[in-house]
C-alpha cells in the first residue's frame, strides 16, 4: 500500500486541527516562552514516536533485523556493521515493524530513496 497525499480537504482539515493544537499549546504555556518551547517539543517528539516507535524499540528492532539477515544489507547483500544501518520499510504506512522492514547500508538506503522519488 503506496502512501498518499491530502485532498485538498483533508489537508485542510489537518491544517485545522494544527491550529487547533497550537492554540492549547499557546494556552498551556500561559505566556511562559521557556514552557511553550518544552511543550511543544514534548508534542513533537511524542507525535513522532507514535509514527516511528520509540529510539528504544527501534533499535531492538534494528539488532533482531541485523541478526536475521545474517549481516547483509536487504538490498545489496553485502556485508554491512550494526552500526549506521537503516531500517527501510516496505510500507511507510505500516511503521517499523518486523515484517514491514529490512536493515540496510546508509548509501543503499539513500539510493533506493532517490529512485523512488523520496528524500
Ligand atoms: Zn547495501
Amino acid at each position: 500500500m503506496p502512501s498518499r497525499r491530502l485532498t485538498k480537504e483533508e489537508a485542510a482539515k489537518a491544517d485545522a486541527l494544527l491550529t487547533t493544537v497550537r492554540q492549547m499549546i499557546a494556552d498551556a504555556a500561559e505566556g511562559d516562552p521557556v514552557l511553550l518551547f518544552a511543550l511543544r517539543r514534548r508534542l513533537f517528539t511524542r507525535l513522532m514516536y507514535w509514527e516511528r516507535g520509540t529510539p528504544a524499540e527501534r533499535r531492538k528492532l534494528q539488532i533482531l533485523k541485523w541478526r536475521a539477515q545474517g549481516g547483509l544489507c536487504g538490498l545489496c547483500g553485502q556485508a554491512m556493521e550494526q552500526k549506521g544501518a537503516e531500517l527501510d520499510r516496505t510500507d511507510p504506512v505500516l511503521g517499523y515493524t518486523a515484517e514491514n522492514t529490512r536493515l540496510v547500508h546508509h548509501a543503499c538506503h539513500r539510493e533506493d530513496q532517490e529512485t523512488k522519488g523520496f528524500s
